[in-house]
């Protein structure tokens, strides 16, 4: 049976394609659209003509001062869908003036205003690979739009190859102002692309023990200084960059957020969380079942001095 239609209140206004597979879809509300906070999100549907409609969260890539001339979102056609009626089949195949839902309620807290807040002074590294850029466009764009600065802002952002890094001129004029670039972009196929003289490898390995310093010296912090004391960090995308950054930079001391993480790492309330991430799909973070991987990373945290374990255990 199909499923029910959802109706249609927006137009796509433009689509500007890097590939055939990553787009950017600007969106723009019948009815003027409540403001939102960088980082959060809404929900798009669209129909298909057999199968119905179908709705899926996409994070707002534009930022909020835009708001009354569109909202802008940053897509992957997705080639192994789980679904039978996938929402990025549908808007891959849409043209500009085609109609689409946007439900009316932002949601999500994945914002700087409900993580370490705005006035924190610390390096805030903003760690993205592929579509999960999308929320730290809209916080980087918004705070130079009003501020003239990134308030202290460092993007990673991790792509297969040059050509799917979206808004790169966009981040490099708002981000790679002083003497130390705060835009760095990632490449995991630089033998496809030899004219890439960045940053190569998956974006997570750069937060490893073996090159944390020379991210360390690129950002222009002292030898060790990648700490929760001079940083804080949020992760955005699929599970593989968020285990990897966050199991990484336990070694260091951050403190995720994640309520289910602290519980199984034992981390006493009052220690207050450095790492936040918001996950595009649904692959668990970390086995917290398997004894063996929570004792050893509880470890790390207590190599570095926070009190994590007390109480800790894998998951039941
Ligand atoms: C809060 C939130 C914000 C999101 N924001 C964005 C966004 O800004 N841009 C975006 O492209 N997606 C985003 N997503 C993912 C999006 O909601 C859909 O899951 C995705 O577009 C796939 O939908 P589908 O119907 O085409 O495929 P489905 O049939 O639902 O297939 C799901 C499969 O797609 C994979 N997948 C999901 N997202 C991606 C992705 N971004 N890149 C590669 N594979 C993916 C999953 O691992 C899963 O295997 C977000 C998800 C959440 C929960």
């Amino acid at each position: 049976m199909a499923a029910k239609p959802v109706e249609y209140n927006a137009t796509i206004t433009h689509i500007n394609l890097l590939t055939p597979t990553l787009g950017i879809f600007r969106v723009k509300p019948d009815e003027p659209a409540e403001s939102f906070i960088p980082g959060q999100y809404v929900i798009l549907g669209l129909n298909h003509e057999e199968k119905g409609g179908v709705m899926r969260a996409y994070s707002i890539a534009s930022p909020p001062y835009l708001h009354n001339e569109y909202f802008e979102f940053f897509v992957r056609y997705v080639n192994h869908p789980t679904s039978d009626n996938p929402l990025t089949h549908l808007l891959f195949a849409a043209k500009e003036g085609d109609r689409i839902m946007m439900r009316k309620r932002i949601q999500g807290h994945f914002t700087v205003e409900k993580t370490m807040g705005l006035e924190d002074p610390r390096l805030r590294v903003l760690v993205a690979s592929g579509t999960g850029l999308a929320p730290f466009t809209s916080m980087v764009f918004e705070w130079y739009h009003q501020l003239g600065h990134a308030r202290n802002s460092a993007i990673l952002y991790g792509a297969s190859y040059p050509t799917d890094l979206g808004y790169r001129e966009e981040l490099e004029a708002v981000l790679n102002r002083s003497e130390h670039p705060r835009f760095l972009p990632s490449i995991s196929r630089p033998h496809e692309a030899p004219e890439w003289d960045g940053l190569t490898g998956r974006v997570e390995n750069h937060f490893s023990p073996e090159q944390i310093g020379f991210l360390e010296h690129q950002l222009g912090l002292p030898e060790g200084g990648f700490n929760p004391e001079n940083c804080t960090v949020m992760i955005c995308g699929l599970q593989g960059t968020i285990a990897n950054t966050l199991t990484s930079l336990l070694y260091r001391g951050f403190v995720p957020a994640d309520r289910k993480l602290r519980r199984v790492f034992g981390i006493p309330q009052e220690v207050k969380p450095t790492l936040f991430f918001e996950q595009y799909d649904t692959t668990p973070i970390i086995d917290t079942k398997d004894e063996a991987v929570v004792a050893e990373l509880v470890e790390r945290l207590r190599a570095a001095g926070v009190p994590a374990g007390e109480g800790a255990k894998a998951a039941g």
